[in-house]
């Protein structure tokens, strides 16, 4: 925390406002959307909740296909699942270790000769680094199928200058308590098509229809922000460059002490973007390093230090292992081999180099 957030958790307080609408959270939407460059926003109660809204925005229903990065967190995925919907994962390229475009063209060409196109496309940007948009949008429009991006990890990053989650038709983000910013628990939808919004608000609260007793038309979901919570999410995003400032700065620093041993390297950044390094994810190759990725881990484990493997892709889990997936070798690549390290903005310089010292004498030795 900033210290910004109290004062705003204050006011909720001395104003009792203390319910999932208020004051707060219609600030929270409005700076929201200066900060990434939406037109509209809406601030909810978790990133999944965001995207399963998205999910029934965009009209999937049971057994429509919906195209989805195969290397990410499952959240990206289970919300295609709520609606009844079929995943179908692509996997990633190695500049920025997201969606890759040459494999989505095969897929929407495959899609398209059988006459079944997917309803949507599920774009992730990857641990703070946004995906290779031009070619992905170009595709979008070419075959008509629009883009939610899944901007959890992304927000701080840019891609040539713009936000991701800003690209698609609707893109969503994460303040959950891991995340670059956080309210403890929290998501935003955002898009620049108010009427989405509009119904993404009116689904978030229960589906209401207007009318002065309680009507519904629709099944409504109690996904709404709460207005404490949006009063931490503003004194967040005060910091939000600083937060990217000091995860960038972790991540140079392991990048200098650590990038020059033998099968050690970090992950890329891609030229369309700069990556806000929520989390420094390194590679080891086992063969040139003397050891692999999970021996570092333990090693750091022993002396409670976290570190974490990279995402288990997704045509890799048990749940998920009967659908179809387009490449898995890269995804399954950067899997065996990625470690993230401690990344938060609150590590010291201490911290760091206890780290850094203890990978380098497994390495060396
Ligand atoms: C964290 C995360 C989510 C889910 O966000 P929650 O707010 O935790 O529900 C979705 N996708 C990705 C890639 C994430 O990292």
């Amino acid at each position: 925390m900033s210290g910004w957030e109290q004062q705003f958790v204050q006011d909720a307080f001395d104003t009792n406002w203390i319910a999932p609408l208020g004051p707060h959270v219609n600030a929270f939407e409005e700076e929201f959307c200066e900060v990434v460059g939406s037109a509209h926003a809406a601030a909810l109660s978790s990133g999944t909740a965001a995207l399963h809204l998205a999910m029934i925005l965009q009209g999937i229903e049971p057994g429509d296909e919906v195209l989805v990065s195969d290397l990410t967190f499952s959240a990206s995925v289970n919300p295609i699942i709520y609606c009844g919907g079929k995943p179908v994962f692509i996997d990633s390229e190695t500049a920025s270790w997201n969606l890759d475009p040459n494999l989505l063209e095969d897929a929407l060409k495959k899609k398209a000769a059988a006459g079944n196109l997917p309803k949507a496309m599920i774009i992730v940007h990857l641990y703070g680094q946004a995906a290779d948009m031009e070619a992905i949008c170009a595709l979008s429009e070419q075959y008509g199928v629009p883009i939610i991006e899944d901007a959890a990890e992304a927000l701080g990053a840019t891609h040539h200058g713009r936000a991701p989650g800003t690209l698609g038709r609707m893109g969503i983000y994460s303040f959950n308590g891991n995340k670059i910013i956080t309210t403890s628990g929290g998501g935003m939808l955002v898009s620049d098509d108010k009427a989405l919004i509009d119904q993404a608000r009116k689904l978030a609260t229960q589906a209401r229809d207007p009318a002065p007793h309680y009507q519904h038309s629709q099944i409504g979901y109690n996904y709404r922000l709460s207005n404490i919570l949006a009063g931490v999410g503003r004194g967040q995003l005060r910091v939000l460059s600083d937060r990217v400032q000091t995860r960038r700065q972790n991540f140079d620093f392991y990048c200098n002490n650590l990038g020059h041993l033998p099968g050690i390297s970090f992950m890329p950044e891609a030229p369309w973007g700069r990556s806000n390094r929520w989390l420094t994810v390194m590679q080891v190759n086992p063969e040139l390093s003397g050891s692999d990725r999970e021996q570092i881990r333990l090693a750091l484990e022993e002396e409670n230090i976290e570190s974490r493997p990279v995402w288990k892709p997704m045509h890799l889990q048990p749940i998920y292992a009967q659908y179809e997936v387009f490449g898995g070798h890269v995804s399954e690549h950067l899997f065996e081999r990625g470690l993230c390290l401690p990344s938060g903005s609150s590590l010291t310089k201490s911290d760091l180099n206890r780290i850094v010292y203890l990978i380098r004498s497994i390495v060396c030795t």
